[in-house]
């Protein structure tokens, strides 16, 4: 059984205690690798060893650092099949997704920020002609990265190439459920020849890895992305430490769908952006609000072509939805379909396990109607793939509904007025509203959740900003 190790200071290691955790394959329930069961003994080796390769690192130009970044970028594109299938082994998601989205992001990631810092530049203000200000953006240090398993080379990366390409070195714990292509990345870095403690991934538990790193006086820096819960945590212990901090957490992110839509597309991209990866992506629409005119049309049509998406074996082509996560995830998810059955829904499709013979933990795509807004399956996050639907029949009503939770992470409105789309654009509050489209990620643009969602942004000059410190110098001209 293959065995992961953590990457320490340029080595690969067994955890300190000698002990192993079992990783799954969701797709046969089965256990088919072994990952390091670390604890805070190597996490502090992995903080010794990236504040030793801290000075030297930042002292690189920055076109010394991006070219690192640019062979690890161009290294995942050669080793795409062989990432994809690992996704897909480690996660449960269709292979055809991990080598259409998440592998080719994760090259993406180190190639935007590998280019991106090449234009940065510095701000400089002349002080009345008697001062010349200038504000020098400096790395901060070891920065700590934690990330889910939702997307998990994806998002790892999101975190690591940003921090790294600014000059910081980091200490990175991938989600103990999905360690695979983290410890592969390693493999990568390795052979790219970055140099030794620059990037250093600690596996392991949350409560012990997670928590070690966010606990630790010399990582002044924590990215993290995962549940609202966990953030609150790491939010609670950072505060008295002054850590800067940037975290994405959950959402339940509604999906407004006004008469006037084109209704071909709404349709369309709403069964992807309830269902891609199983439901499992913060950003999926699980709340779907459709105006009267068409509630019902719309209603019948997509439970049609829920019905007819194909769940099944990761490794097929033709498979719309593979395996949820974890056991614990697959039980979660039905224990909410049970709950929204105690608070008067009715499903409408699906609600129940999809039958495979592969052994693992596969959900049918699940639609329910007939919920209170202020239910807990209204205002909970599921994280799975069901979605609750409900029509509504004025604009303020559905912005009513579409705030009504803790969350703000993003939202979908679906109308052809654009005075409209405008106007309710600018009402929802959410980090991110798409029109008329949904998930288009451009890398440049600021992503990030308001409320409970998160506090800070990722992505362009905002990773680049959020990973650096200002500092301003003032000097006399004359
Ligand atoms: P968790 O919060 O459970 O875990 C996220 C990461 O934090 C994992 O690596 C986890 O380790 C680690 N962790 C757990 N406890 C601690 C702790 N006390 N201190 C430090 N780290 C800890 O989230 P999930 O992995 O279950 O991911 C799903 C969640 O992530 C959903 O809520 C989803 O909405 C959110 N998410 C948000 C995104 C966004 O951009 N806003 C994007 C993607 C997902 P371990 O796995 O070992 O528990």
């Amino acid at each position: 059984m293959q065995q992961i190790l953590n990457y320490i200071n340029g080595s690969f290691q067994a955890a300190n205690s000698g002990e192993y955790l079992d990783n799954y394959n969701p797709a046969t329930g089965e256990v088919y690798s072994l990952i390091p069961d670390s604890d805070a003994t190597d996490v502090e080796l992995a903080v010794k060893a990236a504040k030793a390769a801290f000075p030297s690192w930042s002292a690189l130009t920055r076109e010394e650092r991006s070219e690192h970044m640019l062979n690890v970028s161009k290294r995942i594109t050669e080793r795409l099949d062989e990432l994809a299938e690992a996704e897909s082994t480690d996660n449960g998601k269709p292979v055809w997704l991990a080598k259409r989205v998440d592998i080719p992001r994760a090259s993406d990631n180190f190639k935007f920020f590998a280019t991106a810092i090449l234009h940065d530049s510095s701000e400089l203000h002349d002080t009345d002609g008697k001062f010349l200000n200038y504000t020098l953006r400096q790395p901060i240090g070891v920065a700590g990265c934690i990330s889910p398993w939702n997307l998990p080379l994806y998002l790892f990366t999101w975190k690591i190439a940003p921090a790294l390409v600014s000059g910081n070195t980091v200490v990175a714990k991938p989600s103990e459920i999905t360690p695979m292509t983290a410890f592969l990345l390693s493999q990568i870095c390795d052979e790219v020849g970055f140099p030794k403690g620059v990037l250093n991934i600690v596996h392991g538990l949350g409560g012990k890895v997670g928590s070690a790193i966010t606990e630790h006086v010399d990582v002044p820096i924590i990215s993290f992305t995962g549940g609202t819960e966990t953030g609150k945590t790491i939010a609670r212990i950072a505060a008295p430490m002054f850590k800067k901090l940037s975290l994405e957490l959950g959402g339940k992110n509604p999906n407004i769908i006004f008469d006037d839509c084109d209704l071909e597309n709404a349709l369309k991209t709403s069964l992807n952006s309830s269902f891609a990866n199983q439901g499992q992506i913060c950003l999926c629409g699980s709340r779907i609000y459709v105006q009267k005119g068409i509630y019902n049309e719309f209603k019948t049509r997509f439970v049609e072509l829920v019905k007819e998406m194909k769940v099944g074996d990761p490794k097929s082509a033709d498979v719309k939805l593979g395996a949820v996560v974890s056991k614990a995830h697959f039980d979660k998810i039905l224990s909410y379909v049970e709950l929204a059955k105690q608070e008067g829904g009715t499903v409408l499709c699906g609600g129940k396990e999809a039958k495979t013979d592969l052994g693992g933990w596969f959900i049918e795509p699940t639609v329910i109607e007939g919920l209170d807004e202020q239910c807990r399956t209204n205002q909970e996050e599921i994280f799975g793939p069901v979605v609750t639907i409900q029509s509504f029949e004025t604009e303020e009503e559905v912005l009513a509904y579409a705030n009504g939770t803790k969350y703000g992470l993003a939202s979908t409105v679906w109308t052809s007025d654009l005075t409209k789309a405008h106007r309710v654009a600018a009402q929802l509050h959410t980090g991110i509203v798409w029109v008329n489209c949904w998930l288009i990620r451009d890398l440049r643009t600021p992503f990030g959740g308001v409320k409970q969602s998160g506090v800070g942004r990722e992505g362009g000059w905002e990773a680049l900003r959020f990973f650096t410190e200002p500092k301003n110098v003032c000097i006399p001209l004359h």
